[in-house]
């Protein structure tokens, strides 16, 4: 039982301390609350760099394994790959009118992915460079401007955030503010990492605790807690626990203790080099189907490492 920090969503004081050092060895507390289940650092325990998200974001948080993240092409590249699998999941639920915003949308991958699914497509987002890449080199609409400064109430068909609500400090105010500017029938598509992760609860590797705490990451959501917290802000609909990560990335950290760069470490086969004269093709097939059983385990015991949701104003 802790004194001094309550939970961020119920104010309960019953909190279990998961860590107080989070990655790059930052000193921070994440907490889970005993009573609603929420996982959350305590933004009092730490204080947040200055224009963080407008400089720094990605020159701190990946470029210790991904030095590509500092250039937005060489990323806007990878992320390309890296991203389509949301975005195909996206597509077929679009009629192809929709008016869209990305909040949070980076270098302008994902906006990528479905403009041409959309009627018209604007982003959101912090970073000066990346702002600056979108428009001069993908011509979208881009600006770190408050939103309500851009566009009016009710004007969006698709709200959607890719791994974005899990840096916002103030969930409720922020999913309420964007609640105003979707159409009555609008839908709000987020992406979060589920703190759910077999990575996190199935194997003990503190390598990967200490690594997927971060001081970015303000609430560390599963489905039930951001399932809870959409129908407060008066959302409901789909909310899934989806396995991104193939069962050679759960292998890899399980050897070597570390993270391998966004596409190596979405790659289904293992690393290991092959005799020319192996059939890759069946060695491929044997592997893809290691990781529906591995999916398929996993799922069926409550672990995933993603959560989608689609919600709609009630
Ligand atoms: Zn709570």
């Amino acid at each position: 039982m802790v004194e001094t920090a309550l939970c961020a969503f119920c104010e309960s004081s019953n909190l279990k301390l998961i860590t107080d050092t989070v990655r790059f060895d930052h000193k921070a507390d994440v907490y889970q609350c005993e009573d609603c289940g929420l996982t959350f650092l305590d933004q009092s325990s730490f204080k947040f760099p200055e224009d963080f998200y407008q400089s720094d974001y990605h020159q701190t948080y990946l470029t210790h394994i991904e030095p590509d993240a500092v250039d937005p092409q060489k990323y806007f590249d990878k992320m390309l790959k890296a991203t389509r699998i949301w975005a195909d999941r996206l597509i077929p639920t679009l009629k192809g009118d929709e008016k869209v915003l990305d909040v949070g949308c980076s270098s302008g991958h994902f906006m990528s992915l479905i403009k041409d699914h959309v009627g018209e497509i604007h982003g959101s987002e912090l970073n000066q460079k990346e702002i600056a890449f979108c428009r001069e080199h993908l011509g979208f609409d881009v600006s770190d401007q408050p939103l309500e400064q851009r566009f009016g109430a009710g004007q969006f068909d698709v709200i959607t955030m890719i791994f974005v609500l899990e840096h916002i400090a103030q969930p409720v105010e922020f999913l309420n503010h964007l609640k105003t500017l979707l159409k009555p029938d609008g839908r709000l598509v987020i992406l979060v990492p589920n703190v759910k992760d077999a990575l996190v609860n199935f194997y003990d590797l503190p390598e990967f605790k200490r690594f997927y705490y971060c001081i970015e990451h303000l609430y560390y959501y599963d489905d039930k807690t951001l399932g809870r917290l959409l129908s407060d802000c008066g959302l409901r609909g789909d909310v899934q626990i989806v396995q991104e990560y193939p069962i050679t990335n759960h292998i890899n950290w399980a050897y070597t203790r570390g993270p391998s760069d966004v596409l190596a470490s979405r790659r289904g086969v293992p690393n290991v080099p092959l005799d020319a004269s192996v059939p890759l093709d069946a060695w491929e097939n044997l592997w893809a189907e290691f990781n529906r059983l591995y999916s398929r385990f996993l799922k069926e015991h409550g672990y995933g490492d993603r959560v989608w949701c689609d919600v709609r104003k009630v």
